[in-house]
């Protein structure tokens, strides 16, 4: 299984990441994508890079953490992508549930990390909350995704998945779909082209229910798998192989290596 997001630098949990791996890998799950969102993480998203194999490492400025960055932060955002031929960037994105809102800080930010995307030729995983009107602006006035992407944890309406896949994203699920009450989730999955399905966890959050936290972990990445099998009545076995193959495409490109 490939889990498409996730935090293995997070705070919460990063002194046991070598047993969460561990304990993913004996659940099945072999490949992580694992997501910065400050400058300050990044060290240690790219230390997680080296010693785990199937971890790849995605570096970027998360939209709660914009109002943080240093002076010069994107050149420093260059080097580990240009220094690790298999990173991606990320977690990056536009958020308007933030306040105060501060939504031109965010998409300056945004737009400065799709060029870097483009110009490193790298694909990228995108937080996206109640700002669709902006993304789907800012991704058409670029003429999409040049290198692909992710829309993790997507909660956007069904109408727009069609639309976001012709923009180059893939459309992630976390464990968010598996409550009965998140009917849009369910829709969305709904329209969704095999080839461009992803699953994720989103470790350290979003701990499904009925699994004792208090942090969530890729070892839950089949509890995911097997909802998405039920709403769109196919195998989990089946799921798990598509959305591996998805996301070993998109973010272990073989021309990059
Ligand atoms: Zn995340």
């Amino acid at each position: 299984m490939f889990d498409s997001h996730c935090h293995l630098q997070d705070r919460r949990i990063v002194d046991s990441v070598d047993d969460i791996i561990s304990k993913a890998r004996r659940a099945g799950v072999d490949g992580f994508l694992c997501c910065g969102t400050t400058e300050n993480d990044w060290a240690d998203v790219a230390k997680i890079g080296a010693i785990h194999s199937g971890a790849i490492c995605a570096f970027g400025i998360h939209p709660w953490y914009v109002d943080e960055v240093s002076d010069g932060w994107d050149d420093v955002l260059k080097k580990y992508i240009a220094d690790d031929n298999r990173a991606a960037i990320g977690e990056i994105g536009l958020d308007n549930t933030v306040k105060p809102r501060n939504d031109n800080r965010q998409i300056d930010i945004f737009v400065r990390q799709l060029e870097i995307a483009d110009e490193l030729k790298r694909p990228v995983s995108i937080h996206c909350r109640r700002a669709w009107e902006s993304i789907l602006k800012i991704l058409k006035a670029r003429g999409g995704l040049r290198y692909g992407g992710a829309i993790h944890s997507y909660s956007g309406p069904a109408e727009l998945v069609d639309e976001l896949q012709k923009l180059g994203c893939h459309i992630s699920f976390s464990g968010s779909i598996i409550n009965d009450k998140n009917k849009r989730a369910a829709e969305s999955l709904k329209k969704v082209s095999p080839n461009r399905l992803l699953v994720e966890t989103d470790s350290p959050d979003i701990l499904p229910p009925n699994i004792p936290g208090p942090t969530n972990e890729p070892a839950n990445l089949q509890l995911i798998i097997n909802k998405i099998a039920e709403i769109t009545e196919k195998a989990p076995e089946e799921i798990t192989s598509l959305t591996r193959e998805n996301g070993m495409r998109l973010f272990i490109n073989p021309a990059r290596q």
